[in-house]
Order: C-alpha cells, then sequence, then structure tokens
C-alpha cells in the first residue's frame, strides 16, 4: 500500500471505532485541555514518522478528551450530529484537495455548492436568484451578510464604501433585539461599528423583538439603516414575528438581516414552516448547515437577496460582470477554501425533501418529549414555549441548577450545557441531532431524574 492508502485505511478504522462507541461512552470527556496538552504536547521531533502512524497515535492520545458529540445524547450549546452521506463526502472532499473559490478551477465542487444553494433556497423559500456564500459558519455568515448590508446602505445614500472608506461616512444605525445573538456583536464589532452605536430593541419573555418598541426605536432617527432579527434564540428557539417586524424595518427604508443559524431550517418542515412567515421579505439570511443539517464543522451560508449587493462587496478587481458567472469567491471574504458545501449537497441528496422533513419533525418531538419528562420530575421547571428544537430549564435555586449541570456531564450520560436567562441560572437541551432516538431521551430524562432525587 502507498503511504496515502494505508493512512487513509487506519483513519478509516480509527473513526469506525470512535463512531461505533459512542453510545457506550460517557458523553463529556473524562480528560481536560492540560492533559491533551501533555498528550500532544513536547519540542516537534527532528525525524518524522510514517503517516498511517501518525493517524494512530492521534487516534489513540485523543481518546479521552473526545466529546461524543455525534452520538444521541449530547445536547450542549446547539450543535451535534454528523448525518452519514455528509461526513462520508467530507473525506472525498479532503481527498479531493479542490481549492473551491472559483468554477474555473474546480468546476465539480462549485457545482455541488451552487446546486446545494439551489435547493436550500427552494426548502426556504427564499427567492430563487438569491446569491448562498458558503462560510466557515453562522458568525462569519453573519459577518458576511451584515457586511454586504452596509456597504449597500450606504450606496444607496450615495456612499461609495469600497472607494471612501468609513472614517467620513455617514452614520449607519444598527438596529438589534435584546436577545440577539453574541455573534451580531462580534460581527458588528468586526465591521468597525461600536457597541455604542448599536441600538438595541426590547424583547418579550420568550426573546422576540417587540414590535412596538421596534417602531418608537426607528420613528426617532434618520439615515441608512440595517434592522437584525432572529429565526431561532438559542436559549428558547423562539422566533421573531417575521410578518409584522419586516414591514415596520421596511417602511423606514431598513436593509433587514436574518440570522437563522439553525431556525432558518424550521422553513423545510411543514409543520414548522409557519414559526418563519414573512421571512423571505428580508434582505439577508445567515444559516448553518453545520447545525441542524448535521454535516460536519465548517460550513454556514450568507445569503443575500441581490447576488449584485454581494458582488459589490466582495468581488475581486474592480470589474462589475454579470453574476450568471457568480463565483464563491465573489459573494465571501475568502479566496482559497475546502469545498464546504459538498457535504451539505450529500446529506440534501440523502435525505431528499422527505428525510430533511422529517429530520426538522424529529428534532422538535424529541425536544417536546423531553421537555414532557423534564416537567414531570417535581423539582424541575422548564423555562421556555418548546416550539421548536431548544428546551431550558431549571430547579428552584440557581445553586442548586448549577450543582445539577456539572452532576450531568460527570454522570456522562448525556451533555447538558448551562446559560443565564432573566438573571436565573438554567440549563440548555438542544434537539440538533439525527442520531438521537426517543430511548436517548428516555435515558436522558431517567438519569436526570436520578440526579435530581439522589
Ligand atoms: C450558533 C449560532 C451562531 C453562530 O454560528 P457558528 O456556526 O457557531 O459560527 C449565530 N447565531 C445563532 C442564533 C446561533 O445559534
Amino acid at each position: 500500500m502507498d503511504a496515502r492508502e494505508s493512512a487513509l485505511d487506519t483513519a478509516h478504522r480509527r473513526a469506525t471505532e470512535f463512531l461505533t462507541t459512542l453510545d457506550d461512552r460517557p458523553v463529556w470527556p473524562r480528560a481536560g485541555l492540560d492533559e491533551m496538552l501533555a498528550a500532544f504536547g513536547g519540542p516537534l521531533g527532528e525525524h518524522g514518522i510514517d503517516p498511517a502512524a501518525v493517524v494512530d497515535e492521534i487516534a489513540s492520545k485523543a481518546e479521552p478528551g473526545l466529546v461524543a458529540i455525534p452520538g444521541g445524547r449530547f445536547f450542549g450549546f446547539v450543535i451535534g450530529g454528523t448525518h452519514p452521506a455528509a461526513l462520508a463526502a467530507d473525506w472525498l472532499v479532503s481527498a479531493w484537495d479542490q481549492n473551491s473559490g472559483s468554477s474555473t478551477l474546480t468546476p465539480a465542487t462549485v457545482a455541488m455548492e451552487r446546486v446545494a444553494g439551489q435547493w436550500m433556497l427552494d426548502l426556504f423559500g427564499l427567492p430563487e436568484s438569491a446569491s448562498v456564500g458558503f462560510v466557515t459558519g453562522g458568525q462569519l455568515a453573519n459577518f458576511t451578510c451584515l457586511a454586504t448590508a452596509r456597504n449597500a446602505v450606504l450606496g444607496k445614500v450615495g456612499w461609495d464604501l469600497a472607494e471612501r472608506g468609513l472614517r467620513s461616512a455617514p452614520r449607519v444605525r444598527f438596529v438589534v433585539g435584546a436577545d440577539r445573538h453574541g455573534s451580531i456583536d462580534r460581527a458588528s464589532r468586526f465591521l468597525g461599528i461600536g457597541r455604542a452605536e448599536v441600538t438595541v430593541v426590547e424583547s418579550d419573555d420568550q426573546g422576540r423583538m417587540r414590535a412596538g418598541a421596534l417602531e418608537r426605536t426607528l420613528a426617532a432617527e434618520q439615515g441608512p439603516l440595517i434592522v437584525c432579527l432572529q429565526a431561532g434564540e438559542v436559549h428558547t428557539g423562539a422566533f421573531d414575528d417575521f410578518e409584522t417586524l419586516i414591514p415596520i424595518a421596511q417602511r423606514h427604508d431598513a436593509w433587514v438581516h436574518v440570522d437563522g443559524a439553525f431556525g432558518l431550517w424550521a422553513a423545510a418542515s411543514e409543520s414548522l414552516r409557519s414559526l418563519t412567515k414573512g421571512i423571505e421579505r428580508a434582505d439577508s439570511w445567515a444559516t448553518d448547515a453545520h447545525k441542524t443539517l448535521n454535516v460536519p464543522y465548517d460550513c454556514g451560508m450568507a445569503i443575500v437577496r441581490d447576488p449584485s449587493d454581494s458582488i459589490a462587496a466582495f468581488r475581486t478587481g474592480g470589474d462589475y460582470l454579470i453574476y450568471s458567472g457568480l463565483d464563491p469567491w465573489d459573494v465571501t471574504p475568502e479566496l482559497s477554501r475546502r469545498a464546504r458545501g459538498v457535504p451539505a449537497w450529500a446529506a440534501m441528496r440523502s435525505l431528499g425533501r422527505a428525510g430533511i422533513t422529517r429530520l426538522l419533525d424529529g428534532l422538535h418531538a424529541n425536544a417536546v418529549a423531553m421537555a414532557a419528562g423534564l416537567s414531570a420530575i417535581g423539582a424541575v421547571e422548564v423555562l421556555n414555549d418548546v416550539d421548536y428544537t431548544q428546551v431550558m430549564f431549571c430547579l428552584d435555586s440557581d445553586d442548586a441548577t448549577r450543582a445539577l449541570g456539572e452532576a450531568i456531564l460527570l454522570d456522562g450520560t448525556a451533555a447538558v450545557t448551562g446559560a443565564e436567562w432573566r438573571g436565573r441560572a438554567t440549563l440548555r437541551c438542544s434537539m440538533s441531532s439525527w442520531a438521537t432516538t426517543r430511548a436517548d431521551i428516555d435515558r436522558t430524562v431517567a438519569a436526570i431524574r436520578r440526579l435530581v432525587e439522589h
């Protein structure tokens, strides 16, 4: 065997070992960063070793520090799950080594990304002419959309940002909801928008922006305007009321951006679609494939209604070409990059429309079952309306809630992560994986009951 073949064989064997033991291993790792640094650290040796031996060494040393994220009982943050077709396609992406910024250079992978983008627009009910830029995740999707938005709203008042820069530009008002995701603040920071320059609009008990508050905010100000809404609040899973809010923003000539990292996918299910009603009227949408679609990490999408806005913000060189020749590097900040849209194509091809709907409905049904199971434990209070995939709960004191969170991770049956909501310590349970079964829910509820009632 040549070196590549034996290295890949080893990776296949070790990956399979990991995946087949997911159900039995503690979900949270038994080793921390210091142990992992000790395992992998030390000076770089003078002489190299065989590639297959490197793969074996990695797999053995990493073992105690790995989290069972692809298993059925990882409910932390809003991540998790890798669909088999996406996982295997991701291996091909690395083997092929296609630099996927340009269609001339890598036609096969750019074509798959373009088609994956079209499928998503169709699933989400968004305009089929929108541009879809594949970026590393929701953070960069938000950044990409907001950079495009800023360029466009300044352009509308006659300010050419690419030529004249930001320093003396008209002020862009940036209006966000009180329960926006932290990545919106980071994106605005990358864009040179300071915390003091952001206007925050009050939200309701589930984290949805209040329409009256948005009206009042917008009435008070003039000038270029970006309004940022949200599909899927990370604690409650709540969706802004797009049907009401977008027209308000548009009456004030705003660019409307929607952070739909995991929530935009609700539009792909008939029974969940009503949560996203009116969302298609926005100007840009950020979402992730590595969350709800269950592809490996490094796959988010920046969707922009008018591709010429994307091109104006990102195309290299000054030429304004027609966008039938839209290349990946025309619509995102990157040049060289991996073919991250291929696993998304693979997951959608493997699931089909019906499979995607079933995935979404299954995540929601699991969340409902988890909430019911947890509520049946006397001391547990479920805090949110379980309209989508998130379940947030607590015990009667912050200390008890935090202690339970630690006990759950130590127990190893499942992983949930802590948060703070309206001044209270909470635990968050996110249904994000195709691999979660009803048995996983039952096992998790039983473990939490045991820990609460010990
Ligand atoms: C996860 C998440 C993000 C950030 O996405 P990454 O893929 O982690 O970069 C942004 N917004 C929301 C609502 C999220 O849930």
